[in-house]
């Protein structure tokens, strides 16, 4: 069995303040739940403050990027091992908006969970199509390529240590979610690419979870799909009750 995981992305939201205070409330939200690992991603200054403020919770921490060298001349940069002494269990690889804005390809996203596996965190792979090449039926080459370029390499252990997000750019932020059955789809040829990949028993052990407009009232819909094994939430993680809302997808 897989263990549902829902992690909150809050890209460049929150200062330090906002941020120990809705973990703060967050946490009584979720105090009960149990069953589902929860994870928020602040930005990278509030890492440290919030992990203070999760202690003894059942919240786990993620940054949003790392970088795969562990320290030297790389002015902004952040190391994997700066990660985990800040509190971090969790490191999101590759989301699109870093594809997008900030050059980021399928050998740096491997360099980055490569590097953030060996220092002990969980990787999680966004991989995704935009809507041109989900229009120009490119969707499963698409994520063939980034799947296959973002583990290029992984030995069985790196791959226990990473989850992928399978997050269709074109939903994130849009209001727009691919239906139960498109995600399902996707998540079902994932899947099938890691049976070939890296064998049956380590694919049927893989979290993939949705990302794209989850909210509290499609998230159940998702969660019930065969492979859909949690969910990458952005807008709707910004706010305790909805995101309490959507870690208790089950009650
Ligand atoms: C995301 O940023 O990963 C995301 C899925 O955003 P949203 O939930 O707002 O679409």
């Amino acid at each position: 069995m897989r263990t549902p995981l829902i992690a909150g992305n809050w890209k460049l939201f929150k200062t330090i303040d906002e941020a120990t205070g809705m973990v703060k409330e967050l946490k009584t939200l979720v105090a009960a739940t149990a069953g589902v690992e929860i994870v928020v991603a602040p930005v990278f200054t509030a890492l440290s403050r919030v992990a203070d403020s999760l202690t003894g919770s059942n919240i786990r921490l993620a940054a949003q990027d790392c970088f795969w060298e562990e320290e030297g001349a790389y002015t902004g940069e952040v190391a994997p091992k700066l990660l985990v002494d800040a509190g971090c269990s969790h490191v999101i690889i590759g989301h699109s908006e870093r594809r997008q804005y900030f050059g980021e390809t399928d050998e740096t996203v491997n360099k980055k969970a490569k590097a953030a596996i060996s220092a002990g965190l969980t990787a999680i792979v966004c991989v995704g199509e935009t809507l041109a090449e989900r229009e120009a039926d490119r969707t499963f080459t698409v994520i063939e390529t980034q799947l296959k370029g973002g583990l290029a390499g992984f030995s069985a252990d790196q791959l226990a240590k990473s989850v992928i997000a399978y997050e269709p750019v074109w939903a994130i932020g849009t209001g727009k979610t691919a239906s139960d059955a498109q995600a399902q789809e996707v998540h079902a040829f994932i899947r099938s690419l890691l049976v070939n990949l890296f064998g049956q028993s380590a694919a049927e052990a893989m979290r993939i979870l949705y990302g794209g407009s989850v909210k509290p009232d499609n998230v159940k819909g998702l969660m019930s799909q065969n492979d859909i094994d949690g969910a990458l939430v952005g807008g709707a993680s910004l706010k305790a009750d909805s995101f309490a809302a959507i870690a208790n997808f089950a009650s």
